[in-house]
């Protein structure tokens, strides 16, 4: 549930580099959210139209996301693997020991503008 929390952060900073640039209208927001940053894209597509409701900048605007993978690196044997898949074990040599190398984050990847409405 805290998607929608980070989603209104996401959207207000869209909209006030909207405002700074004078853009009319936002063609599309891109999200980069990572498979172990706890968020379920599923949310953001259901609460973005919520979340964007009555800003005008947002007409007709889409929410794109780009879900990035768990990488971790094995810290007793080195192996590289993803987390998700290998439910957060070694997959040569079964340690759960590990660094996190991405799919963490959540940011925004791009604000699309809408050209024609400059
Ligand atoms: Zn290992």
């Amino acid at each position: 549930m805290h998607e929608i929390s980070v989603l209104k952060q996401a959207v207000d900073i869209a909209e006030k580099t909207a405002q700074e640039n004078n853009i009319a209208r936002i063609a599309y927001l891109t999200l980069e959210v990572g498979e172990l940053s706890g968020f379920i894209p599923v949310f953001f597509y259901k609460y973005y139209p919520i979340v964007t409701e009555n800003r005008p900048v947002f007409d007709g605007s889409e929410l794109k996301i780009i879900s990035v993978t768990g990488e971790a690196l094995c810290k007793e044997c080195s192996a590289m693997y993803n987390v998700m898949k290998e439910e957060g074990r070694c997959p040569k040599c079964g340690s759960r020991s590990k660094k996190i190398l991405g799919g963490r984050e959540f940011r925004i990847k791009e604000i699309g503008f809408d050209e024609n409405l400059v």
